[in-house]
Formats: C-alpha cells, sequence, structure tokens
C-alpha cells in the first residue's frame, strides 16, 4: 500500500443532550450555529464514518478504505474475527442526562437481530432494539469531571434511601422489596417502578421532589436537575437505584453488558464495540421495551467502589484493562524524545493535549488537541514525538 497512516476528518453528532462550548474549549472545534456538539464519531460504524484525509490530500470515507485491502489494514487476525474494524472511538460531551440504558450480551444482540428481521422491522423504525448483531462493551475516560450512574446498588442501600424518603405511594413496592431481599425481589421492584400507571407515578414523582427539596448530595441534585428535563419519567427514581459516581478527570470506567447506566454530564472519551444496541429504561422520550430490557438486564448488585478501572502504568503509558478483545485503550504522554511503538490492530490516535508529530515508515501527521490519525496494521510500527498526550485505540 502506498499509505498506511491516515488523518481522520470525523462525524460530530449534534444530539440535544450535549454541550455547546466544550469542545470548542477543549479542542479549538468551531461551532459556528451554535448547536449541542454531543459526539465526536471515529471508525467506521455506519451511522457516522469517518473520512480518511492522505499526507497528499486524497479523501476517502474510512470504510471504503478498508474495505479495499481488509487484510492488511485490519490485521489478518481482526479479519478472521471480525466483519469490520471492531471498534467506534468518540468524544462524547454531556449537558444534560442521556438515557438510562442497557446493551445486550454478544448471543442475545445476534437473537434480537436476526429476530426483528424476520418480524419486518426496518432498521430504522422506532420500535427496533437492535440495529446490529453485536454486543456493546463500552469504557467512558474521563476528561473533565464526569458524572454517571452505573449497575445496581448494594439491595440494603436501596430499601434504606426509599425508607428514609418515606413516599408514600410506593410503600407497598418498598414492603415487598424489604421482605425479598435477592435479586429477584430487586427485578420486581425496578420494573414495578417502571410500570406505575400515570396517576400513581406522577403523586409519586411529586412526593420525591417535595423530600428532596432542600437536600443537596449529589444523588438529589441529579434528581432535581433530572426533573427539569423529564419531569414525569419514572428514571426520577433511578439514581436511588443505580450507583452514583463521580469520575475525575483520567479515571475510567467500563460498562459491561446487562447493566444499567447512564452518562450525566462532563466531556469523556468512550471506546466501545462497534455496535449501536441500547435497550431504553428511562429519561428518554424514545420506546421503551420492557421485556426486552430485562430479558438483557442483570439484577445483581454491584458496590460503588468496584467500578472504576485500575489503570496499569509502565513508563510513559496507562493502560486500562477491559474484560473485552474488541477493543483496547491507552493513554500515552508524549515529549521532545521520539518512542516508536509496535501496530496491534487498526490504530485510532486522538490528541488530547499539545501537538505530537507521529510517523510511520511511509506518512508523517503532526496532529493538535482535538485531532486524530488511523494507523493500518501493516504499517508494523509508527513514531511519535513533541509535548502532550494521546489516547490509543486498538483490538486484539
Ligand atoms: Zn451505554
Amino acid at each position: 500500500m502506498q499509505h498506511t497512516m491516515w488523518k481522520l476528518d470525523n462525524v460530530i453528532k449534534n444530539y440535544d443532550w450535549g454541550t455547546k462550548t466544550a469542545l470548542s474549549t477543549l479542542f479549538n472545534i468551531d461551532n459556528p450555529n451554535n448547536q449541542p456538539q454531543a459526539e465526536i464519531w471515529m471508525g467506521a460504524h455506519p451511522a457516522g464514518v469517518s473520512t480518511a484525509i492522505t499526507t497528499d490530500g486524497k479523501q476517502i470515507k474510512l470504510d471504503q478504505l478498508i474495505a479495499k485491502n481488509p487484510q492488511q489494514i485490519l490485521g489478518e487476525q481482526t479479519c478472521k474475527n471480525y466483519p469490520a474494524l471492531p471498534y467506534l472511538f468518540k468524544v462524547l460531551s454531556a449537558q444534560e442526562p442521556l438515557s438510562i440504558q442497557v446493551h445486550p450480551e454478544l448471543s442475545k444482540a445476534k437473537l434480537g437481530y436476526a429476530k426483528e428481521n424476520q418480524l419486518g422491522i426496518a432498521i430504522d423504525s422506532a420500535q427496533r432494539n437492535y440495529k446490529d448483531p453485536n454486543h456493546k462493551p463500552e469504557l467512558i475516560y474521563a476528561l473533565t469531571p464526569f458524572l454517571a450512574m452505573n449497575g445496581f446498588r448494594p439491595i440494603a442501600e436501596i430499601i434504606s434511601l426509599f425508607t428514609e424518603l418515606n413516599i408514600q405511594s410506593l410503600n407497598e413496592l418498598v414492603q415487598a422489596f424489604q421482605k425479598n431481599q435477592t435479586d429477584e425481589g430487586l427485578s420486581q421492584f425496578f420494573h414495578g417502578i417502571l410500570i406505575l400507571n400515570n396517576q400513581v407515578k406522577q403523586q409519586a414523582i411529586s412526593e420525591l421532589l417535595e423530600k428532596i427539596q432542600n437536600k443537596t448530595e449529589t444523588l438529589f441534585a441529579v434528581i432535581k436537575h433530572m426533573a427539569i428535563k423529564y419531569p414525569n419519567d419514572s428514571g426520577l427514581f433511578s439514581p436511588l437505584i443505580l450507583n452514583v459516581v463521580q469520575l475525575k478527570p483520567q479515571q475510567a470506567m467500563f460498562l459491561k453488558a446487562q447493566t444499567p447506566h447512564a452518562y450525566l454530564s462532563g466531556t469523556g472519551l468512550e471506546i466501545m464495540a462497534s455496535s449501536d444496541n441500547v435497550l431504553r429504561a428511562g429519561l428518554t422520550n424514545k420506546h421503551i421495551d420492557i421485556n426486552e430490557l430485562f430479558n438483557n438486564t442483570t439484577f445483581h448488585s454491584i458496590p460503588a467502589n468496584q467500578l472504576l478501572t485500575t489503570a496499569i502504568k509502565e513508563n510513559n503509558k496507562i493502560d486500562f484493562p477491559v474484560p473485552v478483545n474488541d477493543f483496547a485503550f491507552e493513554i500515552i504522554n508524549s515529549d521532545e524524545n521520539i518512542r516508536h511503538e509496535k501496530t496491534i490492530s487498526a490504530e485510532i490516535l486522538f490528541c488530547i493535549t499539545g501537538e505530537i508529530t507521529l510517523s510511520t515508515s511511509k506518512d508523517t501527521f503532526t496532529i493538535k488537541a482535538g485531532e486524530s490519525v488511523f494507523i493500518a496494521d501493516c504499517a508494523k510500527t509508527f513514531s511519535y514525538q513533541g509535548h502532550g498526550q494521546l489516547a490509543r485505540a486498538f483490538n486484539h
């Protein structure tokens, strides 16, 4: 191949929950129409394909580039194991909470996708749960303080929070849960909250908001903030049921399949298997399929102190190990020394800060904060030099 590294021109998603200024502040990215800038997609997912640009300015869509030489670009092993680039890398910047969601396991995604195809549900239909046959494990790495919910709280904690608030219209549900403090009891409690009839739900929400009026802890601040946009959504109870976690910059958290979670606010890098499969559980105006949601949720508590990913530091690199092969994620601190790195697969390097020069044997690019390059597996090695920080995405 003539080239082994390309600069990327990436798609920006203007979802309404995005921030309007964070990406221009952090990365000097223009926002001439003052739109929310929620996500930058780096990769070849059909819903937002990056454009690859050669050193001599020629442009091609990344999926087309890969399709021309899959073995050389993705590597032989990746071609055997995956139908395309296995990961999708994003910058995510939330002003408002995203919907509470779970992602399916691989086997269930395959089944669900096939079933909805068979039923003839169009891929862009609002009733469609499975957009592709893939699972979607993900890792979020905080660039600013980043607030999120992840996993069920320990059962005793949920019961104590609800008991303390003493919401009359939920008494029956809470009492039943108290008598059955098991994963099954948790599932029934969660189900009970989701299927409250409208009148009871309204009553319960107004009681909740009244009782937390003067409370200032993060947990209650989160509920009050959510209520501005979603005043009638049973998702307002979710911070009492799910762990609320605040990542500091440079901390990361892995989100397992079948585990409810939601990003609430902040800017981070997100890496995931190349999939768009989302089952929603609240804080949304979109379709909630309760049966499918329950079929894809593991009702099991995770203590909050087990949520963060333990980073492994080695010289100038920090690795954030994940329990899947679809993606891997590293932070590289670069300085005036030239350093060399072997390619592990096709790789995307995103410049977080500073200005860094990257070279393969055939191409050289200097990238600034907010810019990214794509390197083919067949480059074998690349080098980098210059003060700044890189985020590195690849797969095993
Ligand atoms: Zn998610």
